[in-house]
């Protein structure tokens, strides 16, 4: 039977679990019931499952019949600080909390994947890692599961790691895309605090203002990005949270700013973090002040292996049909922190439009928004693209 066909019967019990998981999101490294779900929904199945010490994850290595190489599947499981608001019949029941990015589809697609993975076992010429992963809306999950030593899970490192992400808007239901190279950025925070002295607003010449130095810093980091920075290497910079003073009348001490860097090259990674901070400072000076700039690594660029993005295309191509994969023309402004993974095997990131068809993909409501929808029907496709992943890349040697 066709890996499409089986994923399609299993597609009832997929979105069973989703359902249950969407039900009762968790945020962060902790996912303790979410971690309940994925163990019983593995259990019975002939795996080696173990599950993290510090952080809630779940490893399981599914050991083939044949001899043959190692490859990793991940599926992300947290969810977000949003309140949902689509009325769904399965909608969260945690006030502030919701699946917002599609990782419950995650998380079921990669157990509907293991289920019929073992179905296999007996002909699987190799192992596959199912990593199922907490914490990757900005707390580093994959990294502290490679500390835990996910890639080490089957006994030798896997030839080469997939990671799938839906997406509620943009690409139409049932649309896979990727590209070899480059395709999220790298995330950084930028976190300033210039300090001035604070006085009566009506003689600034007494006091030292840090608003107006912190204003101009803000709009120096945009010229900053625009004559500092390659235009075929992209950069963004955006301010997204100033904090500054009380009422109109005073003076404050000091003033603060966030700020997220995108980068797509680890070159222009690199010089941010060594333009910012001078920048920031220079600024200051030149106003007689102080100022405390922080540059944060968090997540890494997300690049895609070449010939794994082109081998993924070419999968999606064979056991899909035609139209049903696009090569992305340019990579995407957010971050994930499957780059992790990686920065140590070779693999593919790949997107799955899961816009429900009452919705048009170009206006729906976009991951993290508290409207964003997801469409069950999404689920049996991207088990099937984790499994026949699995299954020619295991082929392949
Ligand atoms: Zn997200
Ligand atoms: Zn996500």
């Amino acid at each position: 039977m066709l890996v499409r066909d089986e994923a399609a019967k299993l597609a009832g019990e997929i979105a069973e679990l989703r359902q249950a998981i969407h039900r009762e999101p968790e945020i962060g490294l902790d996912l303790p019931k979410t971690q309940r779900k994925v163990l019983d929904a593995l259990a019975g199945l002939p795996l080696e499952v173990s599950t993290g010490k510090a952080v809630s994850s779940v490893t399981a290595v599914l050991r083939g019949g044949r001899p043959g190489p190692v490859v990793l599947l991940r599926g992300d499981m947290d969810a977000l600080p949003v309140t949902e608001a689509t009325g769904l019949p399965y909608a969260s029941t945690v006030p502030g909390v919701m699946h917002a990015c599609g990782h419950d589809l995650h998380t079921a697609m990669l157990a509907g994947a293991a289920r019929l993975l073992c179905a296999r076992q007996a002909d699987l010429p190799g192992t596959v890692i199912f990593m199922f992963q907490p914490g990757e809306e900005g707390h580093a999950g994959a990294r502290h599961m490679i500390s835990e030593g996910v890639l080490d899970a089957a006994g030798e490192r896997p030839v080469a790691a997939y990671g799938l992400h839906v997406s509620s808007s943009k690409l139409g239901c049932g649309v896979f895309s990727t590209r070899p190279g480059p395709m999220l950025a790298a995330a950084d925070q930028i976190t300033v605090t210039v300090h001035g002295r604070g006085g009566h607003a009506s003689q600034p010449h007494r006091a030292a203002d840090p608003i107006p130095a912190a204003c101009e810093m803000v709009l120096a980091l945009q010229t900053m990005v625009t004559r500092k920075f390659d235009v075929f290497d992209p950069v963004v910079i955006t301010v997204g949270s100033f904090h500054a003073g009380t009422t109109d009348n005073v003076i404050p001490d000091e003033a603060r700013f966030l700020a997220t860097a995108r980068s797509y090259s680890a070159s222009s990674r690199t010089a941010l973090a060594e333009e910012v901070p001078r920048l920031i400072k220079d600024i200051a000076g030149a106003h007689g002040l102080t100022a405390d700039a922080e540059y944060a690594a968090e997540y890494p660029v997300t690049i895609n292996d070449a010939t794994e993005a082109e081998f993924a295309l070419q999968t999606i191509a064979d056991a899909f049909g035609p139209g049903r994969g696009q090569r992305a023309q340019f990579p995407i402004t957010g971050a994930e922190d499957f780059s992790f993974v990686l920065e140590e095997v070779p693999g593919a990131f790949v997107f799955l439009g899961a816009c429900p068809p009452d919705r048009d993909p170009e206006t729906a409501p976009t991951n993290h928004s508290a409207r964003a929808a997801f469409d069950d029907a999404a689920l049996a496709e991207g088990t099937a693209l984790y499994a026949e992943l699995a299954l020619r890349r295991l082929a392949q040697g």
